[in-house]
């Protein structure tokens, strides 16, 4: 068996990871919008007598050393030197994807063009001709569907053939017009001298025009003092008799040569006219239109997530309660067994307390992957380009930010597609602003105790009900403060320029039911995952701190059971640390036993949950959450429930964000600024509303 390494390069939303699932039979994040794959992903696929380790790169418009994601890719590629490169272009958006082609096939590396999306460029009525073009780019072209399997074997056949090294091969060098390619001549012959070891591993062709494109990384590679002196008067030279940078005209040689070879080969059988996408995209991204039908598609989502997340929620409360009694009816009636507690009321109560949200999760998740899989999120992103742009960062910057609505952990690693550090720092710090998913399942239990499901608005076929309202209104808040947030810290510490920027709008597609699929179970299975890990030990630690240590005999006597019960966790260790931090929360409208619950909350935030649960359930037979949610609404204000969502959405991110702040920023600094700005801000914001609100009679 022969071992081979193919590493699959394309751009964003070519369907790169479409394919390489296709290939490995694996179940890559496949999404609509770019920085979905940061990282690079390994799979392994036998064929014939190969094994091909396939390496999912991350998506890139080009070879640049611009972003960590280029740099990336292009690492890859040149030092760890797969035995053949795929480079996976969208038919139907051909002149843009064969960018990075040009560049693949300047590094001379074992390529195969995979024409994916040939269904879409099929409809569009495109038609090439592939011998043609395979020829005039010298690298076999395959046409496949990735997210339908086709074109599997003859894409794995390709590679063989560029393995064997029995394909066609013949690479076609762009042209750069005899300036370029005079003083790239020039340059040559002096890094073959005297970075003779570079160019050997590197090509001098290749080093040479990089150096031209003034590469910081290669330049740093090279590091010979004649070369960088050479290269620094070829730069002047040219620039002067381009009026231009060289790197730009170069750019536009790639661009030229790519619409010469297209025009050569293919054909369009429909004449041009606006396509549907086109269509819908004048009403969607309109400038004044946008706004509004993004915020009414939020509001939408949120109203699906209550309404049929209600049904099978209530079949996970019952099937936990029946759990719950089940168990504890091993025990005599009235045993106050340590271990009878542990499982009814700490684990199961709060593990149980969490799980029971997880359709809401899956629902969330869904509708959202729906919206991601037809292109609708990368308008959003586009919508909030120009809302970006005030505040001093790119509409990029909206794609780690959308998605840390799922978790601010992937969302903070996304932010490696910036080019900018600054824009980049200023995106990460605000991350945990876009409520994540674990705090939807604290709004979940908040909402529907505290406030009835009226109908506020009533215009037509739209029906605006208040929990769904304050569900958006919380997330608004997160969005608004977020971006409140960037704008002072790009005006303050992060002070900078913004690089310009083109938004690539990918078109319309119909989501697969498989692909739905495979978000929602990821999500869901995640969150389950979460539940049994570490909520697991959490609600098990928490119930020991908050059972032990026991109150005496006497300082219980003539108690009845609930009083008992509350002096008890008042004297435990939980409760002494909820009252030590009381004072200080006090002015917010919180106990105590809020107080207990944010602690926990730390660790991750659906603990608030099942803390919550564990303290008021402690005892009880009834059924969990709307117990629970009778016993919060006899004790607590709506006032005070709103200021605990709104701290929740704004505090302590949880200690994994914590942690992946610090690697992606490489410095504990930039963590705890995370960790203590967001904890102030919160602070204040909780303490405005609640001290506002109180005046003005709750
Ligand atoms: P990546 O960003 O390059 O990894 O792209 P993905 O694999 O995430 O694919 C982006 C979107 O295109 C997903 O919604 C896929 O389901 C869809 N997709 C992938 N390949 C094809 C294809 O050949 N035809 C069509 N119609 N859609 C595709
Ligand atoms: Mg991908």
């Amino acid at each position: 068996m022969k071992k081979m390494t193919v590493a699959l390069a394309g751009n964003p939303n070519s369907g790169k990871s479409s394919i390489f699932n296709m290939l490995t039979g694996a179940h890559q994040h496949v999404g609509n919008y770019p920085g979905v794959t940061v990282e690079k992903v390994e799979g392994v696929c036998r064929y014939g007598d190969y094994e091909f380790t396939f390496v999912d790169l991350p998506g890139t418009y080009s070879l640049t050393a611009y972003s960590v994601e280029e740099l990336v890719a292009r690492n890859f590629i040149i030092n760890d030197r797969p035995d053949v490169v795929v480079d996976v272009v969208d038919a139907s958006n051909i002149e843009r994807h064969l960018y990075l082609a040009t560049q693949l096939i300047e590094l001379d590396v074992p390529l195969v063009l995979a024409f994916n999306m040939s269904d879409i460029a099929e409809q569009r009525g495109l038609r090439f001709d592939i011998e043609q073009l395979s020829m005039l780019l010298g690298a076999p072209i395959v046409p496949t569907v990735g997210n339908k399997a086709k074109g599997k074997e003859a894409l794995l056949e390709a590679i063989c053939d560029i393995a064997e090294g029995c394909g066609e091969r013949h690479p076609h060098m762009v042209h750069y017009g005899s300036e370029i390619e005079d003083e790239m001549a020039k340059l040559e012959r002096i890094i073959e001298e005297k970075a003779s070891a570079t160019a050997a591993k590197y090509g001098s062709r290749w080093l040479a025009l990089k150096l031209i494109e003034e590469d910081a990384d290669i330049a740093e590679r090279v590091a010979s003092p004649d070369v960088l002196a050479a290269t620094k008067a070829s730069v002047e030279h040219l620039r002067e008799i381009f009026s231009d940078e060289p790197e730009i005209v170069i750019a536009d040689r790639r661009y030229g040569f790519i619409s010469g070879a297209c025009q050569e080969t293919i054909e369009s059988t429909v004449e041009s006219r606006h396509s549907a996408s086109d269509m819908i995209d004048a009403v969607i991204t309109n400038r004044i239109l946008g706004l509004p039908i993004f915020l009414a598609l939020m509001y939408f989502v949120f109203f699906l997530t209550f309404k049929i997340g209600r049904y099978p929620m209530g079949w996970l409360e019952y099937f936990f309660q029946w759990a719950g009694s089940g168990i504890g009816g091993l025990w005599p009636a009235g045993s106050e067994s340590a271990i009878k507690l542990l499982l009814v009321d700490g684990i199961i109560g709060g593990v149980g307390g969490v799980i029971v949200f997880l359709p809401n999760i899956l629902l969330l998740f869904s509708v959202i992957a729906l919206l991601e899989d037809s292109g609708y999120m990368a308008r959003a992103a586009f919508i909030m380009d120009r809302i970006m742009h005030k505040i001093g960062l790119h509409g990029k910057s909206f794609i780690p930010m959308l998605i840390g609505f799922g978790c601010s952990v992937p969302a903070i690693m996304a932010t490696r597609i910036l080019e900018n550090r600054r824009s980049r720092l200023t995106t990460i710090m605000v991350i945990p602003l876009f409520s994540c998913g674990a705090r939807l399942t604290i709004y979940m239990l908040i909402i529907p105790a505290f406030f009835a499901d009226n109908v506020v608005l009533h215009a037509g076929i739209l029906t605006v009900r208040t929990q769904a309202l304050m569900l958006w209104v919380i997330y608004l808040i997160g969005i608004v403060l977020a971006v409140a947030c960037a704008k002072v810290l790009r005006l303050t510490v992060f002070k900078g320029e913004t690089t310009p920027f083109v938004m690539e709008l990918p078109p319309y597609r119909m989501p697969t039911t498989k692909s739905i699929f495979v978000h929602m179970w990821q999500r869901g299975w995640l969150y389950l995952r979460k539940a049994g890990t570490i909520i697991l030990a959490i609600s098990i630690i928490l119930w020991v701190a908050m059972n032990f240590p026991r109150a005496s005999a006497d300082s219980l006597a003539g108690l009845d059971a609930e009083a008992a019960r509350q002096a008890q966790l008042k004297h435990s260790v939980v409760g002494r640390l909820g009252q030590a931090i009381e004072p200080a929360i006090r002015p917010l409208g919180f106990d105590w036993k809020i107080g207990t619950a944010l602690i926990g909350a730390t660790a991750a935030k659906e603990v608030f949950v099942s803390q919550l649960g564990i303290i008021y359930a402690v005892g009880s037979t009834e059924d969990g959450t709307r117990n629970l949610r009778k016993q919060l609404q006899a004790a607590y204000s709506p006032l005070t429930a709103f200021c605990v969502m709104l701290f929740c959405l704004i505090a302590t991110p949880c200690v994994a964000t914590v942690a992946m702040t610090r690697q992606e920023t490489n410095s504990w600094g930039w963590a705890a600024f995370q960790f203590f700005g967001l904890t102030a801000l919160a602070y204040v914001a909780a303490l405005l509303v609640f001290q506002i609100g109180s005046l003005l009679g709750g």
